[in-house]
């Protein structure tokens, strides 16, 4: 297993409150790596400060062999970062926005082999706003894409999307790990993070609880005599849903 992201005694004061308090951990090349842990545990200061976009108070954070400290701009080329939606100029269309990233990155794309494999190439020439949600996050993770980087940082992308469209993310995000990508992703739906992580890190106030496979963690909790108060059932209503309503997306 190779690491690619190394941090280490991580700490992050904003004036006198001590948001990240010295947390260290690996993400290994060519898994799914989630961040989960309630509002506030320090998720997004932590995963600013590896994208660099964030200043870390003190500790030490290497991203592929690079140190943040040093080389900050080769390591900007290296990763891909999940902008919110909100941020895009909702009038132009999906070409004109790859075009206008492809320029912020300096890089030549070609958006339709890059909307191909995010399956939005028949919304090529509509515009951002015309898209579904499910649509906007799948272009929003295209972006992500455009300088073909190592690693790519995937902020809440299902958030708010119907379970159609949920899977149809996961499915594309197995997929740009399957080509070799590092996925570091952060979610509040545990049973995406169940199906999709690789590990998992569990922060809580400014520290890392937990960092294992969810199996492991699962495993762990169950032989320490924990059982659910209500009596699993064979399916859940979210098998319901989906076997009412199908696998087929609607908002294509
Ligand atoms: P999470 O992503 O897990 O919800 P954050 O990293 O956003 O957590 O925030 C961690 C803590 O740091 C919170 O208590 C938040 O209020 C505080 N915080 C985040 N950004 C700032 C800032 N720019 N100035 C002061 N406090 C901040």
């Amino acid at each position: 297993m190779n690491t690619i992201i190394t941090v280490k005694d991580l700490v992050k004061n904003y004036g006198a409150f001590n948001a990240v308090k010295g947390i260290s951990f690996d993400v290994y090349e060519g898994e799914i790596f989630g961040l989960l842990g309630p509002n506030g545990a320090g998720k997004s200061t932590t995963l600013e400060i590896i994208e660099t976009l964030r200043q870390k108070t003190s500790g030490q954070i290497i991203v592929c062999g690079l140190d943040l400290d040093k080389e900050p701009d080769a390591i900007k080329k290296l990763i891909g970062v999940q902008l919110q939606t909100s941020g895009y100029y909702p009038g132009l269309t999906l070409v004109e926005l790859i075009h206008l990233f492809g320029g912020l990155y300096n890089e030549d794309v070609n958006p339709i082999e890059l909307l191909q494999l995010v399956n939005l190439t028949d919304k090529a020439k509509n515009k951002f706003k015309e898209l579904s949600g499910g649509q906007k996050q799948r272009f929003s993770i295209a972006t992500t894409l455009i300088n073909k980087p190592k690693i790519i940082f995937l902020d809440e992308p299902t958030t708010g999307l119907d379970p159609q469209a949920r899977r149809n993310l996961w499915d594309l995000i197995r997929s740009i790990q399957a080509k070799g990508t590092t996925v570091i992703i952060t979610t509040h739906y545990m049973d995406e993070a169940e199906q999709l992580c690789d590990r998992i890190a569990i922060m809580d106030e400014g520290k890392i609880i937990s960092l294992d496979s969810p199996d492991k963690m699962i495993d762990d909790l169950v032989s320490g005599g924990f059982e659910r108060p209500k009596q699993v059932k064979a399916a859940s209503l979210e098998d319901v849903f989906i076997h009412l309503t199908g696998k087929e997306m609607r908002d294509e």
